[in-house]
């Protein structure tokens, strides 16, 4: 049989690990990237933008692993997919992966230009034109308080950078701490981190950034997190790209990461899902060409967490559903420290621990169970 061809578009979490399922199986791959630099694991760029790492020390791979895999990273933006026809920039292949991940999300502030713009934190470019422009003693307003915009504070604070952080929601991280936020809270301002939590912002001005409540935060640079939009503009779609239980947009073309959404369930942004799906489009479109049928998808228990340094937090499953029943799991004697359980009808359904990670593996093979 013919060596079948295959184009993976997008060289993230999803697209390298469908690179090397594929290439491992003898299909020969392009992987189109539109990044100048080797694929890198997307949430060390933070480490990268505040001096902690050097760009070769995020790859996800050598160079060399592409080139023993015979897989051609093409450094070359993709313009053009036509699904019913099979064709990448108008070469036809015999399968296709789309991965093309996320952007990140600037709400629509009044802006006066200059320094102060907004910046974001989602690819290398992005990493390095921060790392020019922070140093320590600077002030870096963080727009977002979900799990990026806090651990971009923490690593700038480690930096030497002064730090605010502004969430306009009543709660970090989508409220997913509940009364455990407040060790997290107290674990920031030890720190040195300033949380304006509840407050939008207004505008960005030359001196910082304008609050909803006519506060002013001192910023030289600013950091927008709030939040990604799929890139779904091959597929043909603005937003998620619907597939098909197996990963499917139509036969031989797969969407996985970031943008697919094969469930009811709203995608959420991870570098593991986008892992299994890259996984998961390999091996129906292996199937595909074989003649074998294909795996449906199912969306994993993935847990929230972030950890830098001592402060840490971790949470799985239902943490957000109102009307569940909250156990404490610790004493209460470390201030430092909160563990709780969270429960419907008297079975464990949700897991909070903040400051420590230690019991959670436990709890997460009993949740599992339940
Ligand atoms: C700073 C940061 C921190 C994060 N922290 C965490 C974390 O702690 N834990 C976690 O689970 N997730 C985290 N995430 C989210 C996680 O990185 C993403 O969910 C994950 O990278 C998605 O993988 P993906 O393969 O779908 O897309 P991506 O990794 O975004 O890769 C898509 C690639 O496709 C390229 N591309 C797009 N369009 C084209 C085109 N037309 N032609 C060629 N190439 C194209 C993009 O430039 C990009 O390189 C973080 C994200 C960021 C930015």
């Amino acid at each position: 049989m013919r060596t079948p061809s295959i184009a993976i578009v997008g060289a993230g979490h999803a697209g390298v690990e469908a690179a090397f399922a594929l290439a491992k199986e003898g299909c020969k791959v392009t992987l189109f990237s539109d990044e100048p630099c080797l694929p890198y694991f997307r949430p060390r760029l933070i480490a990268v933008a505040f001096g902690q790492a050097d760009p070769e020390a995020i790859a996800i791979k050598p160079r060399k692993a592409y080139d023993d895999a015979a897989i051609d990273l093409r450094h070359e933006a993709v313009a053009a997919v036509d699904a019913a026809a099979r064709t990448v920039n108008g070469a036809l292949y015999d399968g296709i992966v789309l991965a093309t991940g996320s952007r990140p999300f600037v709400p629509p502030f009044g802006r006066e230009g200059g320094e102060q713009s907004p910046r974001t934190l989602w690819t290398m470019a992005d990493a390095l034109a921060l790392r020019a422009v922070c140093a320590p003693g600077k002030a870096l307003a963080v727009i977002g308080g979900g799990v990026l915009g806090l651990e971009a504070a923490l690593r700038a604070a480690e930096a030497g950078l002064r730090v605010t952080v502004v969430e306009a929601a009543p709660a970090l991280v989508g409220g997913a701490l509940g009364p455990g936020e407040a060790t997290l809270h107290a674990a920031f301002e030890a720190k040195g981190i300033a949380l304006r939590v509840g407050v939008g912002v207004s505008a960005i001005v030359p001196e910082g950034v304008v609050l909803a409540d006519g506060g002013v935060v001192a910023g030289n640079v600013t950091l927008c997190s709030a939040g990604a939009r799929p890139n779904g503009a091959l597929a043909g779609v603005e937003g998620f790209v619907r597939t098909r239980p197996d990963l499917s947009v139509a036969p031989g073309v797969f969407c996985a990461g970031d943008p697919a959404q094969p469930t009811e369930a709203r995608p959420v942004c991870a570098v593991r899902r986008a892992q299994l799906m890259g996984q998961l489009a390999a091996r129906n479109l292996l199937a595909g060409l074989a003649g074998r049928p294909a795996e449906p998808w199912a969306d994993p228990a993935l847990p929230l967490f972030m950890k830098v340094g001592d402060v840490e937090f971790h949470t799985l499953g239902d943490v957000r559903s109102p009307g569940l029943e909250e156990r404490r799991e610790d004493d209460g004697a470390d201030p430092r420290v909160w563990k709780s359980v969270l429960y419907r009808a008297g079975a464990p359904v949700g897991l909070r621990w903040v400051g420590t990670r230690a019991g959670f593996g436990d709890w997460e093979k009993r949740l599992a169970r339940a």
